[in-house]
C-alpha cells in the first residue's frame, strides 16, 4: 500500500530515490522517508505529509551523500502518520535501517520478546520490531541474519534493508507484498511497482513470494528463505509509465475494483481467531455486547449505503433496532440518544467533515463512538472511542468501490459477533456462515472475471437518460448504491427506489425502453420483487435483474439477467454489488467520461 525504492550504484542515491518515490505517489501515502550510507553512516530524513516536504528538507536529496539507500511513503496500519512513525526504521546505534510495506502479525509477541531483552521502541510501528530483530539475529552475514528474521516474522512484506557493515550491498525480500528489482549499468534497483525505475531502466526481475535479493552495484542474486541461491529471468517493461501506475488497469476505478477480493480476505481475516470471531478494537465485553438497547449508524455517501445494509443485517442477526441517519443530517436533527445506545460512524477517509460533527455531537452527549474507518489515522481515528479498520488500503479513485466492500464486511463481523453474544443466532448457522464469509473472495472474483458480459451490455446504455434501480429489504440497499455508482461516474440521471415502493408515484416516469435494474437477492421476497419486475415491465420498461443462482424462473420476467453464486442472504450485497460496480464503470467509459476523478466530486469531503 505504499512505496519502497531502493538503489546502489555509482550515482548518488537520494535523488534517484525521491523521483522513485513520487513516481509512486499514486498509491497514496501519509508520510515519507529515506535513510542513505553517506561513508560513514546511516543518514535518515523523515517527514510527514507531502513528500515535497521530504525534497525540500533534503534539498532534492542533495544534503543526503552516498550510493546506496531506501527511501519510503507509508500509509500507516499501525501508529498513527508521524515523523517517528515514519520509515526507515532502524537500531539503536543506527547501523541497519529498514523500510517496510505490509503488517508483520506477530509484532506484538516479537515486540515483548524484543523488549525483555532490553531493546527500546520509538515508534508505535509494527515494522519497528524488523529493525531490532535484525540487530538481535546480527550474525556479521547480513544474509543468514535476514533469512534468520524472516523465519521468525509472520504476515506481508516487502522489505528493503540496508546495513552500516555492508554498504556495498542492499538487501530486500518479499512475502504477500509487491516488490521488483530493476537493473542497469553500473546500478541496480528495488521498488514496489515498475514506474518509480523506468526512467533508469526496463530490465526488470518480479520477486516472487519468500525470495530474498542481494544487491550490488553491479549484480544481483537472488535466494530463497533457506539462503540457497535460485535463478531467475528478467523481463523488459515494453509499457509507459502510466499504464505502470495503474497495474495494466485503464482506471484506478477498475483496479481497485479487482483488489476486492483481497480487500476482503484482508478485513476478514485478521477478526478471525482459530475461526471465532473477534473484534478486539470493538472494545467491549460480553456484558457490554449484550446491554446494547439501539445502534446509531451514522455516515455519508457509500458509506451511508453500507450503513443501511448494516441495518437489515444488524437487526435480522442480533435483533438490536438499528436507526441509520445521513451525517448532515444526524448532526443537526437533535438526534434522541438513549441509555444503551451505542454509536457507529462509517467513513473511508475518517475525514469526511459531517460524519466527524456526528460523532462529536455524540460524544458531547455523553455516549461512545465506534469509528469504522479506513484511513489509519485519520480525523475519526484519532477521536472515535474505538476504531475498526476496514484494510482497504489507499483508494484513489473518487468513486468508492473497494472501501465500501470492506465496510460490508466489518458491519457482517460486527453483526455476527453480537449475534453470537447475545445469542440470537444459533451456533451452528453461525458456522456455515463463516464459511460462506471465507468463500466471498473467490465468488468476488469470479463475478469480476464475467466482466465481458457487463460490458457489454452497458455499451448499450451509454445513451440512457434515466436509470432505476429496486430492490426490497438488503437489495434496497445493494440498489441504493448501485444507483450511486452509475449516477457518480456517468452522469446519467438514475434513482434507487424500495421495489415496493415504486408504484407509489415514480412508476409514471417508465417509458418504453427505461432502463430497471431489480435486484432479487433475498429468497424470501423473491416473488415479491418479481411481481414488481412485471409491473415496470408491463410499462415498457427494459428489465435487468440480478439474483441468485437458480432462481432462472426469473427470466420469464426480466430481459437479461445475472446470477450470483450462492451464499447467506445477508452477504449477497458483497455479491450484487460487483455487476453493479461494472454496470457503472462501463457505461462512464463508454461515455468517454473522467471515471477516476468524476466532475464536482471530492474524494475526501471535508467540508458541509
Ligand atoms: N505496517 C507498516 C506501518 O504501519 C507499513 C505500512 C505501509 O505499508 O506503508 O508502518
Amino acid at each position: 500500500m505504499c512505496g519502497i525504492v531502493g538503489y546502489i550504484g555509482t550515482e548518488q542515491a537520494a535523488p534517484i530515490i525521491l523521483d522513485g518515490l513520487a513516481r509512486l505517489e499514486y498509491r497514496g501515502y501519509d508520510s515519507a522517508g529515506i535513510a542513505v550510507y553517506n561513508g560513514q553512516d546511516i543518514q535518515i530524513t523523515k517527514s510527514v505529509g507531502r513528500l515535497k516536504v521530504l525534497e525540500e528538507l533534503t534539498h532534492g536529496g542533495a544534503t543526503m551523500p552516498g550510493c546506496i539507500g531506501i527511501g519510503h511513503t507509508r500509509w500507516a496500519t499501525h501508529g498513527a502518520p508521524s515523523q517517528v512513525n515514519a520509515h526507515p526504521h532502524f537500531n539503536k546505534e543506527i547501523t541497519v535501517a529498514v523500510v517496510h510495506n505490509g503488517i508483520i502479525e506477530n509484532y506484538i509477541q516479537l515486540r515483548n520478546r524484543l523488549s525483555k531483552r532490553g531493546y527500546e521502541f520509538v515508534s508505535e510501528t509494527d515494522t519497528e520490531v524488523v529493525a531490532h530483530m535484525l540487530d538481535y539475529y546480527y550474525t556479521g552475514d547480513p544474509l543468514e541474519t535476514i533469512a534468520k528474521v524472516l523465519h521468525r516474522i509472520e504476515g506481508s512484506y516487502a522489505l528493503g534493508v540496508i546495513f552500516a557493515s555492508h554498504p556495498d550491498e542492499l538487501f530486500a525480500a518479499r512475502k504477500d507484498s509487491p516488490l521488483i528489482v530493476g537493473q542497469k549499468e553500473n546500478g541496480c534497483f528495488i521498488a514496489s511497482d515498475v514506474p518509480a525505475i523506468l526512467r533508469y531502466t526496463r530490465k526488470v526481475y518480479y520477486m516472487e513470494n519468500q525470495e530474498i535479493v542481494r544487491l550490488k552495484k553491479d549484480s544481483l542474486n537472488f535466494y530463497n528463505f533457506d539462503e540457497e541461491e535460485i535463478s531467475k529471468e528478467s523481463v523488459t517493461i515494453e509499457w509507459d509509465a502510466n499504464a505502470a501506475e495503474k497495474g495494466g488497469y485503464e482506471h484506478f476505478m477498475l483496479k481497485e475494483m479487482y483488489e476486492q477480493p483481497k480487500t476482503v480476505t484482508d478485513t476478514l481475516l485478521p477478526r478471525f481467531k482459530d475461526n471465532k470471531i473477534e473484534i478486539e478494537e470493538l472494545g467491549m465485553t460480553d456484558e457490554e455486547m449484550k446491554e446494547i438497547k439501539k445502534i446509531h449508524i451514522v455516515a455519508c455517501g457509500s458509506a451511508y449505503h453500507a450503513g443501511m445494509t448494516g441495518k437489515y443485517v444488524l437487526e435480522g442477526l442480533a435483533r438490536i433496532p438499528v436507526e441509520i441517519d445521513l451525517a448532515s443530517e444526524f448532526r443537526y436533527r437533535n438526534p434522541i440518544l438513549e441509555e444503551g445506545a451505542m454509536v457507529m460512524v462509517i467513513s473511508q477517509s475518517g475525514e469526511t467533515a459531517d460524519t466527524l460533527a456526528a460523532l462529536r455531537e455524540s460524544q458531547e452527549r455523553g455516549f461512545k463512538v465506534l469509528g469504522i474507518v479506513n484511513v489509519v489515522g485519520s480525523s475519526i481515528a484519532r477521536e472515535a472511542d474505538n476504531v475498526m479498520y476496514t484494510w482497504a488500503g489507499p483508494e484513489i479513485a473518487v468513486a468508492t468501490t473497494k472501501a465500501y466492500s470492506a465496510q460490508l464486511i466489518a458491519l457482517y463481523l460486527l453483526a455476527m459477533k453480537f449475534a453470537e453474544v447475545r445469542g440470537t443466532v444459533s451456533a451452528e448457522v453461525l458456522e456455515e456462515m463463516k464459511e460462506d464469509l471465507k468463500k466471498l473472495p473467490d465468488q468476488i472474483e469470479m463475478l469480476l472475471n464475467n466482466k465481458e458480459r457487463i460490458q457489454r451490455f452497458a455499451n448499450r446504455y451509454i445513451g440512457a437518460k434515466d436509470v432505476f434501480f429496486i430492490g426490497r429489504g438488503i437489495d434496497y440497499a445493494i440498489s441504493l448504491e448501485g444507483s450511486l455508482k452509475l449516477k457518480e461516474i456517468s452522469y446519467i440521471h438514475s434513482e434507487a427506489y424500495a421495489a415496493g415502493e415504486l408504484k407509489h408515484g415514480t412508476i409514471s416516469l417508465i417509458e418504453e425502453g427505461t432502463l430497471v435494474t431489480a435486484v432479487a437477492t433475498q429468497q424470501d421476497l423473491f416473488a415479491k420483487t418479481v411481481s414488481n419486475i412485471v409491473e415496470v415491465k408491463a410499462r415498457g420498461a427494459f428489465v435487468l435483474a440480478v439474483t441468485n443462482e437458480g432462481n432462472t424462473e426469473i427470466e420469464k420476467a426480466a430481459d437479461y439477467v445475472i446470477y450470483l453464486p450462492q451464499t447467506n442472504s445477508y452477504f449477497t450485497n458483497s455479491l450484487a454489488i460487483i455487476p453493479l460496480q461494472l454496470f457503472g464503470y462501463y457505461v462512464a467509459v463508454g461515455k468517454g467520461c473522467d471515471v477516476d476523478k468524476p466532475r464536482n466530486l471530492a474524494k475526501s469531503v471535508t467540508v458541509e
